[in-house]
Protein backbone atom coordinates (compact mmCIF):
# COMPACT_ATOMS: atom_id res chain seq x y z
CA UNK A 1 0.00 0.00 0.00
CA UNK A 2 1.12 3.77 -0.31
CA UNK A 3 1.38 6.14 1.56
CA UNK A 4 -0.27 9.26 0.59
CA UNK A 5 1.78 12.44 1.13
CA UNK A 6 0.17 15.93 0.71
CA UNK A 7 0.19 16.90 -2.84
CA UNK A 8 1.55 20.65 -2.43
CA UNK A 9 1.83 22.89 -5.46
CA UNK A 10 4.44 21.93 -8.14
CA UNK A 11 6.10 23.58 -11.05
CA UNK A 12 8.36 22.96 -13.39
CA UNK A 13 9.46 24.00 -17.23
CA UNK A 14 7.75 21.90 -19.42
CA UNK A 15 8.94 22.49 -22.48
CA UNK A 16 13.16 21.55 -23.38
CA UNK A 17 15.94 23.20 -22.46
CA UNK A 18 17.25 26.02 -25.40
CA UNK A 19 15.52 28.74 -26.81
CA UNK A 20 12.44 28.17 -28.29
CA UNK A 21 9.34 30.08 -30.25
CA UNK A 22 7.50 29.49 -26.59
CA UNK A 23 7.41 27.91 -23.49
CA UNK A 24 5.53 26.42 -21.19
CA UNK A 25 5.90 26.40 -17.48
CA UNK A 26 3.63 24.29 -15.26
CA UNK A 27 2.14 24.42 -12.13
CA UNK A 28 0.11 21.51 -10.28
CA UNK A 29 -1.78 21.37 -7.21
CA UNK A 30 -4.11 22.81 -4.56
CA UNK A 31 -2.85 26.70 -5.08
CA UNK A 32 -2.09 26.62 -8.37
CA UNK A 33 -4.48 28.64 -9.55
CA UNK A 34 -4.32 30.97 -6.02
CA UNK A 35 -0.47 31.34 -7.04
CA UNK A 36 -0.63 32.26 -10.62
CA UNK A 37 -2.44 35.06 -9.99
CA UNK A 38 -0.37 35.91 -7.25
CA UNK A 39 2.05 37.06 -10.72
CA UNK A 40 -0.36 37.79 -13.57
CA UNK A 41 -1.76 40.88 -14.68
CA UNK A 42 -4.69 40.48 -16.46
CA UNK A 43 -8.09 38.32 -15.88
CA UNK A 44 -9.07 37.03 -12.30
CA UNK A 45 -7.85 33.34 -13.22
CA UNK A 46 -9.47 32.10 -9.67
CA UNK A 47 -12.65 33.46 -11.05
CA UNK A 48 -12.67 32.42 -14.77
CA UNK A 49 -14.12 29.01 -16.34
CA UNK A 50 -12.15 25.99 -16.35
CA UNK A 51 -10.07 24.79 -19.57
CA UNK A 52 -9.98 28.28 -20.27
CA UNK A 53 -6.91 30.22 -22.17
CA UNK A 54 -6.21 33.70 -20.64
CA UNK A 55 -3.76 36.70 -22.24
CA UNK A 56 -1.98 39.02 -19.93
CA UNK A 57 1.20 39.36 -18.51
CA UNK A 58 3.26 37.83 -15.94
CA UNK A 59 4.71 40.81 -13.63
CA UNK A 60 6.50 40.05 -10.41
CA UNK A 61 4.27 41.59 -7.18
CA UNK A 62 7.48 43.02 -5.36
CA UNK A 63 8.37 45.35 -8.45
CA UNK A 64 5.47 45.67 -10.70
CA UNK A 65 7.99 45.03 -13.58
CA UNK A 66 6.76 43.28 -16.37
CA UNK A 67 8.77 40.12 -17.18
CA UNK A 68 6.68 38.68 -20.27
CA UNK A 69 3.48 38.55 -22.15
CA UNK A 70 1.74 34.93 -21.73
CA UNK A 71 -1.47 33.06 -22.10
CA UNK A 72 -2.57 31.10 -19.52
CA UNK A 73 -4.59 28.07 -19.41
CA UNK A 74 -6.41 27.41 -16.53
CA UNK A 75 -7.77 23.34 -15.72
CA UNK A 76 -9.31 23.34 -12.79
CA UNK A 77 -9.54 18.95 -11.42
CA UNK A 78 -10.44 17.02 -11.91
CA UNK A 79 -10.22 16.70 -15.44
CA UNK A 80 -7.07 17.49 -16.09
CA UNK A 81 -3.46 15.41 -16.45
CA UNK A 82 -2.76 15.43 -12.88
CA UNK A 83 -6.17 15.34 -11.66
CA UNK A 84 -5.12 18.70 -9.69
CA UNK A 85 -6.06 22.39 -10.57
CA UNK A 86 -3.59 22.90 -13.59
CA UNK A 87 -1.95 25.81 -14.90
CA UNK A 88 0.37 26.23 -18.22
CA UNK A 89 1.85 29.55 -18.50
CA UNK A 90 2.93 29.63 -22.35
CA UNK A 91 5.72 32.41 -22.42
CA UNK A 92 7.52 33.95 -25.27
CA UNK A 93 10.38 31.53 -24.35
CA UNK A 94 13.95 32.44 -23.78
CA UNK A 95 15.65 30.95 -21.15
CA UNK A 96 15.77 34.39 -19.30
CA UNK A 97 12.22 35.27 -19.21
CA UNK A 98 11.23 31.28 -18.66
CA UNK A 99 13.20 31.10 -15.84
CA UNK A 100 12.53 34.27 -14.09
CA UNK A 101 8.50 33.06 -14.39
CA UNK A 102 9.77 29.83 -12.56
CA UNK A 103 11.41 31.56 -9.84
CA UNK A 104 8.56 33.45 -9.41
CA UNK A 105 6.10 30.54 -9.21
CA UNK A 106 8.60 29.31 -6.71
CA UNK A 107 8.95 32.47 -4.37
CA UNK A 108 5.31 32.99 -4.63
CA UNK A 109 4.35 29.48 -2.97
CA UNK A 110 4.89 26.57 -5.23
CA UNK A 111 7.20 24.51 -4.85
CA UNK A 112 10.26 22.77 -7.76
CA UNK A 113 8.49 19.45 -9.50
CA UNK A 114 11.14 16.05 -8.96
CA UNK A 115 11.61 14.99 -12.48
CA UNK A 116 8.64 12.62 -13.08
CA UNK A 117 6.35 14.25 -10.22
CA UNK A 118 3.42 15.33 -12.79
CA UNK A 119 3.39 11.69 -13.87
CA UNK A 120 3.73 10.32 -10.72
CA UNK A 121 0.54 12.44 -9.72
CA UNK A 122 -1.44 11.32 -12.31
CA UNK A 123 -0.87 7.84 -11.66
CA UNK A 124 -1.13 8.24 -7.25
CA UNK A 125 -4.68 10.02 -8.41
CA UNK A 126 -5.77 6.69 -10.67
CA UNK A 127 -5.68 9.15 -13.78
CA UNK A 128 -3.29 6.34 -15.45
CA UNK A 129 -1.99 3.04 -14.70
CA UNK A 130 1.65 2.27 -14.22
CA UNK A 131 2.84 1.19 -18.11
CA UNK A 132 0.71 4.12 -19.37
CA UNK A 133 2.78 6.28 -17.14
CA UNK A 134 6.10 4.86 -18.04
CA UNK A 135 5.09 4.71 -22.03
CA UNK A 136 4.83 8.97 -21.26
CA UNK A 137 8.66 8.16 -20.45
CA UNK A 138 8.76 5.84 -23.93
CA UNK A 139 6.82 8.82 -25.92
CA UNK A 140 9.22 11.50 -24.74
CA UNK A 141 12.43 9.22 -25.53
CA UNK A 142 11.05 7.72 -28.88
CA UNK A 143 13.56 7.90 -31.57
CA UNK A 144 11.47 7.26 -34.52
CA UNK A 145 7.79 6.82 -35.67
CA UNK A 146 7.60 2.81 -34.55
CA UNK A 147 9.16 3.34 -31.47
CA UNK A 148 6.38 6.06 -31.01
CA UNK A 149 3.80 3.71 -31.95
CA UNK A 150 4.65 1.10 -29.74
CA UNK A 151 4.33 3.67 -27.03
CA UNK A 152 0.91 5.06 -28.27
CA UNK A 153 -0.17 1.74 -27.98
CA UNK A 154 1.05 1.26 -24.64
CA UNK A 155 -0.50 4.81 -23.54
CA UNK A 156 -3.71 3.30 -24.91
CA UNK A 157 -3.41 0.51 -22.11
CA UNK A 158 -2.96 -2.26 -24.16
CA UNK A 159 -0.28 -4.00 -22.11
CA UNK A 160 -1.77 -3.41 -19.32
CA UNK A 161 -5.65 -4.86 -20.83
CA UNK A 162 -3.50 -8.27 -21.62
CA UNK A 163 -2.04 -8.20 -18.14
CA UNK A 164 -5.24 -7.64 -16.45
CA UNK A 165 -6.72 -10.52 -18.25
CA UNK A 166 -3.87 -13.17 -17.36
CA UNK A 167 -3.97 -12.11 -13.52
CA UNK A 168 -7.83 -12.29 -13.76
CA UNK A 169 -7.39 -16.04 -15.19
CA UNK A 170 -5.07 -17.00 -12.81
CA UNK A 171 -7.76 -15.23 -9.93
CA UNK A 172 -10.09 -17.53 -11.42
CA UNK A 173 -8.43 -20.26 -11.29
CA UNK A 174 -7.29 -19.96 -7.64
CA UNK A 175 -10.68 -19.29 -6.87
CA UNK A 176 -11.51 -22.60 -8.06
CA UNK A 177 -8.87 -24.15 -6.29
CA UNK A 178 -9.91 -22.77 -3.12
CA UNK A 179 -13.36 -23.90 -3.18
CA UNK A 180 -11.99 -27.32 -4.36
CA UNK A 181 -9.77 -27.52 -1.19
CA UNK A 182 -12.85 -26.52 1.16
CA UNK A 183 -15.31 -28.89 0.24
CA UNK A 184 -13.82 -31.88 -1.06
CA UNK A 185 -16.62 -33.60 -1.81
CA UNK A 186 -15.21 -35.50 -4.40
CA UNK A 187 -12.93 -38.59 -4.20
CA UNK A 188 -10.75 -37.36 -7.03
CA UNK A 189 -10.86 -33.35 -6.32
CA UNK A 190 -6.84 -33.39 -5.77
CA UNK A 191 -6.39 -34.79 -9.35
CA UNK A 192 -9.22 -32.08 -10.70
CA UNK A 193 -7.36 -29.49 -8.40
CA UNK A 194 -4.13 -30.49 -9.99
CA UNK A 195 -5.36 -30.37 -13.66
CA UNK A 196 -6.94 -26.68 -13.50
CA UNK A 197 -3.58 -25.39 -11.93
CA UNK A 198 -1.48 -27.58 -14.56
CA UNK A 199 -3.79 -26.19 -17.71
CA UNK A 200 -3.56 -22.75 -16.71
CA UNK A 201 -0.12 -22.13 -15.61
CA UNK A 202 0.81 -23.65 -19.28
CA UNK A 203 -1.33 -21.28 -20.70
CA UNK A 204 -0.48 -18.30 -18.88
CA UNK A 205 3.27 -19.25 -19.90
CA UNK A 206 2.71 -19.72 -23.50
CA UNK A 207 1.38 -15.88 -23.68
CA UNK A 208 3.87 -14.47 -21.23
CA UNK A 209 6.48 -16.45 -23.44
CA UNK A 210 5.20 -14.81 -26.86
CA UNK A 211 4.98 -11.18 -25.01
CA UNK A 212 9.04 -11.71 -23.97
CA UNK A 213 9.40 -12.76 -27.60
CA UNK A 214 8.59 -9.14 -28.89
CA UNK A 215 11.07 -7.55 -25.94
CA UNK A 216 14.43 -7.50 -28.00
CA UNK A 217 12.60 -6.28 -30.98
CA UNK A 218 11.14 -3.69 -28.20
CA UNK A 219 14.91 -3.00 -26.37
CA UNK A 220 15.43 -1.84 -30.38
CA UNK A 221 12.78 0.14 -30.77
CA UNK A 222 12.98 1.88 -27.55
CA UNK A 223 17.11 2.04 -27.10
CA UNK A 224 18.40 2.35 -30.46
CA UNK A 225 20.37 -0.64 -32.38
CA UNK A 226 23.99 0.11 -31.31
CA UNK A 227 25.81 -0.02 -35.00
CA UNK A 228 29.25 0.24 -35.62
CA UNK A 229 30.92 0.44 -39.05
CA UNK A 230 34.13 -0.47 -39.29
CA UNK A 231 36.94 -1.23 -42.25
CA UNK A 232 39.70 -0.21 -43.00
CA UNK A 233 40.97 3.30 -44.33
CA UNK A 234 39.36 4.24 -47.43
CA UNK A 235 36.75 1.51 -48.40
CA UNK A 236 34.18 4.29 -47.82
CA UNK A 237 33.07 4.11 -44.28
CA UNK A 238 32.66 7.91 -43.99
CA UNK A 239 30.82 8.05 -47.17
CA UNK A 240 27.90 5.33 -46.42
CA UNK A 241 28.26 6.97 -42.96
CA UNK A 242 27.05 10.18 -44.48
CA UNK A 243 24.61 8.46 -46.50
CA UNK A 244 22.66 7.93 -43.81
CA UNK A 245 22.60 10.73 -42.33
CA UNK A 246 21.88 12.44 -44.70
CA UNK A 247 19.30 10.62 -46.62
CA UNK A 248 17.70 9.62 -43.86
CA UNK A 249 16.38 11.49 -40.87
CA UNK A 250 19.60 12.10 -38.60
CA UNK A 251 18.26 12.26 -34.77
CA UNK A 252 21.07 13.91 -32.79
CA UNK A 253 20.30 13.73 -29.24
CA UNK A 254 21.67 14.75 -26.03
CA UNK A 255 21.65 11.80 -23.60
CA UNK A 256 19.55 13.72 -20.38
CA UNK A 257 21.54 11.88 -17.01
CA UNK A 258 25.01 11.88 -18.62
CA UNK A 259 27.67 14.13 -19.30
CA UNK A 260 26.05 17.08 -21.10
CA UNK A 261 28.47 16.90 -24.08
CA UNK A 262 27.77 13.72 -24.80
CA UNK A 263 25.77 13.15 -28.16
CA UNK A 264 24.46 10.35 -29.42
CA UNK A 265 24.02 10.12 -33.36
CA UNK A 266 20.60 8.13 -34.58
CA UNK A 267 19.42 7.40 -37.85
CA UNK A 268 15.91 6.08 -38.98
CA UNK A 269 16.17 3.64 -41.30
CA UNK A 270 12.76 2.56 -42.13
CA UNK A 271 11.62 2.41 -38.56
CA UNK A 272 14.70 0.75 -36.93
CA UNK A 273 16.39 3.46 -34.99
CA UNK A 274 20.05 2.47 -35.55
CA UNK A 275 22.35 4.25 -32.72
CA UNK A 276 25.81 4.79 -34.22
CA UNK A 277 28.86 3.71 -32.13
CA UNK A 278 31.77 5.65 -32.61
CA UNK A 279 31.41 7.82 -35.63
CA UNK A 280 33.84 10.26 -34.34
CA UNK A 281 36.42 7.46 -35.29
CA UNK A 282 35.10 7.50 -38.63
CA UNK A 283 34.86 10.90 -39.48
CA UNK A 284 38.80 11.74 -38.00
CA UNK A 285 39.51 9.93 -40.71
CA UNK A 286 38.19 11.68 -43.21
CA UNK A 287 40.97 14.61 -42.33
CA UNK A 288 43.68 13.01 -41.31
CA UNK A 289 44.71 9.84 -43.65
CA UNK A 290 45.03 7.60 -40.45
CA UNK A 291 43.97 3.97 -39.99
CA UNK A 292 41.55 3.23 -36.97
CA UNK A 293 43.35 1.39 -34.93
CA UNK A 294 42.25 -2.65 -35.01
CA UNK A 295 41.59 -1.72 -31.40
CA UNK A 296 39.72 1.00 -31.32
CA UNK A 297 37.44 -0.95 -34.21
CA UNK A 298 37.39 -3.38 -31.58
CA UNK A 299 35.98 -1.77 -29.15
CA UNK A 300 32.85 -0.41 -31.18
CA UNK A 301 32.59 -3.79 -32.56
CA UNK A 302 31.90 -4.84 -28.66
CA UNK A 303 29.61 -2.33 -27.82
CA UNK A 304 27.68 -3.27 -31.31
CA UNK A 305 24.58 -4.94 -31.94
CA UNK A 306 24.81 -4.74 -35.38
CA UNK A 307 27.96 -3.92 -37.29
CA UNK A 308 28.59 -3.07 -41.17
CA UNK A 309 32.02 -4.55 -42.13
CA UNK A 310 32.88 -2.25 -45.42
CA UNK A 311 35.01 -4.14 -47.62
CA UNK A 312 36.55 -2.44 -51.33
CA UNK A 313 36.02 -5.04 -53.81
CA UNK A 314 38.36 -2.73 -56.34
CA UNK A 315 40.86 -4.57 -54.70
CA UNK A 316 42.12 -7.68 -53.35
CA UNK A 317 41.32 -9.06 -49.15
CA UNK A 318 43.99 -7.98 -47.34
CA UNK A 319 45.26 -9.23 -44.07
CA UNK A 320 43.15 -6.40 -42.09
CA UNK A 321 40.12 -6.86 -43.69
CA UNK A 322 40.97 -10.65 -42.56
CA UNK A 323 40.79 -9.35 -39.13
CA UNK A 324 38.24 -7.72 -38.77
CA UNK A 325 36.11 -10.74 -40.90
CA UNK A 326 37.62 -12.60 -37.78
CA UNK A 327 36.65 -10.09 -35.46
CA UNK A 328 33.18 -9.83 -36.24
CA UNK A 329 32.47 -13.71 -36.43
CA UNK A 330 29.95 -13.57 -33.99
CA UNK A 331 27.83 -10.66 -34.76
CA UNK A 332 25.05 -9.80 -36.12
CA UNK A 333 26.70 -7.94 -39.35
CA UNK A 334 26.33 -6.70 -42.84
CA UNK A 335 29.65 -6.94 -45.13
CA UNK A 336 29.53 -4.29 -47.50
CA UNK A 337 31.15 -4.95 -50.98
CA UNK A 338 31.60 -1.11 -51.92
CA UNK A 339 32.82 0.37 -54.72
CA UNK A 340 31.05 -2.14 -57.36
CA UNK A 341 31.38 0.81 -59.95
CA UNK A 342 35.10 -0.25 -60.27
CA UNK A 343 36.47 -2.93 -61.96
CA UNK A 344 36.41 -5.97 -59.25
CA UNK A 345 39.23 -7.01 -57.67
CA UNK A 346 38.25 -9.05 -55.17
CA UNK A 347 37.82 -12.56 -54.79
CA UNK A 348 34.10 -13.83 -54.12
CA UNK A 349 34.84 -17.27 -53.89
CA UNK A 350 37.76 -16.30 -51.25
CA UNK A 351 35.32 -14.12 -49.38
CA UNK A 352 32.53 -16.57 -49.15
CA UNK A 353 34.91 -19.38 -47.36
CA UNK A 354 34.94 -16.77 -44.45
CA UNK A 355 31.30 -15.28 -45.12
CA UNK A 356 27.77 -16.47 -45.63
CA UNK A 357 26.33 -15.26 -49.03
CA UNK A 358 23.29 -13.61 -47.57
CA UNK A 359 25.31 -11.63 -45.07
CA UNK A 360 27.18 -10.29 -48.08
CA UNK A 361 25.58 -6.81 -49.72
CA UNK A 362 27.12 -5.12 -52.78
CA UNK A 363 26.86 -1.52 -53.29
CA UNK A 364 28.16 1.78 -54.92
CA UNK A 365 28.07 4.39 -52.01
CA UNK A 366 29.52 6.83 -54.62
CA UNK A 367 26.73 6.00 -57.42
CA UNK A 368 24.16 5.28 -54.67
CA UNK A 369 23.32 1.71 -55.47
CA UNK A 370 22.63 -0.95 -53.55
CA UNK A 371 21.82 1.75 -51.07
CA UNK A 372 17.79 0.60 -50.54
CA UNK A 373 19.24 -2.90 -50.78
CA UNK A 374 21.36 -2.44 -47.40
CA UNK A 375 17.98 -0.33 -45.73
CA UNK A 376 15.81 -3.08 -46.56
CA UNK A 377 18.57 -6.07 -45.42
CA UNK A 378 18.69 -3.67 -41.85
CA UNK A 379 15.05 -4.12 -41.70
CA UNK A 380 14.26 -7.18 -42.26
CA UNK A 381 17.15 -8.50 -39.78
CA UNK A 382 15.16 -6.89 -37.09
CA UNK A 383 11.74 -7.06 -38.58
CA UNK A 384 11.62 -9.89 -40.13
CA UNK A 385 9.47 -11.86 -37.93
CA UNK A 386 7.31 -9.16 -36.67
CA UNK A 387 4.48 -7.65 -38.39
CA UNK A 388 3.97 -3.66 -39.11
CA UNK A 389 0.57 -3.86 -37.22
CA UNK A 390 -0.31 -1.00 -34.72
CA UNK A 391 -2.55 -3.38 -32.65
CA UNK A 392 0.58 -5.91 -31.86
CA UNK A 393 1.47 -5.47 -28.01
CA UNK A 394 5.18 -4.97 -27.88
CA UNK A 395 7.06 -5.39 -24.35
CA UNK A 396 9.73 -2.97 -24.89
CA UNK A 397 10.52 -2.23 -21.07
CA UNK A 398 12.99 -3.31 -18.94
CA UNK A 399 11.25 -3.59 -16.19
CA UNK A 400 8.36 -5.22 -17.64
CA UNK A 401 10.35 -8.20 -19.09
CA UNK A 402 12.13 -8.38 -15.85
CA UNK A 403 9.14 -9.09 -14.30
CA UNK A 404 7.47 -11.17 -17.05
CA UNK A 405 10.78 -13.30 -17.01
CA UNK A 406 9.84 -14.08 -13.03
CA UNK A 407 6.27 -14.53 -13.57
CA UNK A 408 7.07 -17.23 -15.83
CA UNK A 409 9.88 -19.05 -13.13
CA UNK A 410 6.62 -19.13 -10.93
CA UNK A 411 4.73 -20.57 -12.81
CA UNK A 412 7.79 -23.56 -14.02
CA UNK A 413 7.52 -23.75 -10.60
CA UNK A 414 3.79 -24.42 -10.10
CA UNK A 415 4.44 -27.13 -13.38
CA UNK A 416 7.44 -28.71 -11.62
CA UNK A 417 5.65 -28.47 -8.36
CA UNK A 418 3.00 -30.50 -10.17
CA UNK A 419 5.00 -33.17 -11.59
CA UNK A 420 6.71 -33.93 -8.34
CA UNK A 421 3.57 -34.61 -6.66
CA UNK A 422 3.53 -31.22 -4.32
CA UNK A 423 0.50 -30.74 -2.14
CA UNK A 424 -2.01 -28.42 -4.01
CA UNK A 425 -1.89 -25.81 -1.25
CA UNK A 426 1.88 -25.21 -1.65
CA UNK A 427 1.74 -25.09 -5.74
CA UNK A 428 -1.11 -22.50 -5.20
CA UNK A 429 1.82 -20.61 -3.35
CA UNK A 430 3.37 -19.87 -6.42
CA UNK A 431 0.95 -19.27 -9.05
CA UNK A 432 0.08 -16.26 -6.60
CA UNK A 433 3.37 -15.39 -7.06
CA UNK A 434 2.75 -15.63 -10.42
CA UNK A 435 -0.49 -13.29 -9.81
CA UNK A 436 1.12 -10.89 -7.90
CA UNK A 437 4.63 -10.22 -10.77
CA UNK A 438 2.18 -9.64 -13.55
CA UNK A 439 0.66 -7.24 -11.12
CA UNK A 440 3.78 -5.46 -10.53
CA UNK A 441 3.93 -4.44 -14.15
CA UNK A 442 0.41 -2.43 -14.20
CA UNK A 443 0.71 -0.79 -10.90
CA UNK A 444 -1.94 -2.89 -9.12
CA UNK A 445 0.52 -4.10 -6.70
CA UNK A 446 3.54 -1.61 -6.51
CA UNK A 447 5.89 -0.70 -3.68
CA UNK A 448 6.94 2.63 -2.53
CA UNK A 449 10.59 2.60 -3.59
CA UNK A 450 9.81 1.49 -7.22
CA UNK A 451 7.41 4.18 -7.38
CA UNK A 452 10.47 6.13 -6.21
CA UNK A 453 13.19 5.31 -8.85
CA UNK A 454 10.56 4.61 -11.40
CA UNK A 455 9.36 8.35 -11.57
CA UNK A 456 13.14 9.87 -10.99
CA UNK A 457 13.83 8.49 -14.34
CA UNK A 458 11.76 11.37 -15.85
CA UNK A 459 12.92 14.27 -17.64
CA UNK A 460 11.95 17.16 -15.36
CA UNK A 461 8.61 19.16 -15.84
CA UNK A 462 6.80 15.88 -16.56
P1 LIG B 1 36.69 5.74 -45.27
O1 LIG B 1 38.12 6.09 -45.08
O2 LIG B 1 36.47 4.29 -45.14
O3 LIG B 1 35.80 6.52 -44.39
O4 LIG B 1 36.32 6.08 -46.78
P2 LIG B 1 35.66 7.39 -47.36
O5 LIG B 1 34.19 7.33 -47.22
O6 LIG B 1 36.35 8.56 -46.80
O7 LIG B 1 35.96 7.19 -48.89
C1 LIG B 1 37.27 7.13 -49.42
C2 LIG B 1 37.23 7.51 -50.88
O8 LIG B 1 36.47 6.52 -51.60
C3 LIG B 1 36.53 8.82 -51.15
O9 LIG B 1 37.19 9.48 -52.16
C4 LIG B 1 35.13 8.41 -51.60
O10 LIG B 1 34.54 9.34 -52.46
C5 LIG B 1 35.43 7.14 -52.35
N1 LIG B 1 34.28 6.21 -52.37
C6 LIG B 1 33.42 5.90 -51.40
N2 LIG B 1 32.50 5.02 -51.85
C7 LIG B 1 32.81 4.79 -53.15
C8 LIG B 1 32.20 3.95 -54.15
O11 LIG B 1 31.20 3.27 -53.97
N3 LIG B 1 32.81 3.96 -55.39
C9 LIG B 1 33.92 4.71 -55.64
N4 LIG B 1 34.41 4.66 -56.86
N5 LIG B 1 34.47 5.49 -54.72
C10 LIG B 1 33.94 5.54 -53.48
ZN1 LIG C 1 36.50 8.42 -44.05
Amino acid sequence: TMTVTEYDTIAAISTPPGEGAISIVRLSGEDAIAIAQRVFKGKDLTAVATHTINYGHIIDPKTNIEIDEVMISVMRAPKTFTREDVIEINCHGGIVATNKILQLLLSNGARLAEPGEFTKRAFLHGRIDLTQAESVMDLIRAKTDRSMKVALNQLDGNLSHLIRNLRQDILDVLAQVEVNIDYPEYDDVETMTTKLLKEKAQEVKARIQQLLKTAQQGKVLREGLATAIVGRPNVGKSSLLNHLLHEDKAIVTEIAGTTRDVIEEYVNVRGVPLKLVDTAGIRETTDKVEAIGVERSRKAIDQADLVMLVLNSSEALTTEDQKLIAATQDKKRIVILNKTDLARKLDETELQKYVSQDEILATSVLKNSGMDELEEKIAILFFGGIENSQTTVMVTNARHIGLLNQAEDSLDAVLSGISAGMPVDLVQIDMTNAWELLGEITGDSYQDELLTQLFSQFCLGK
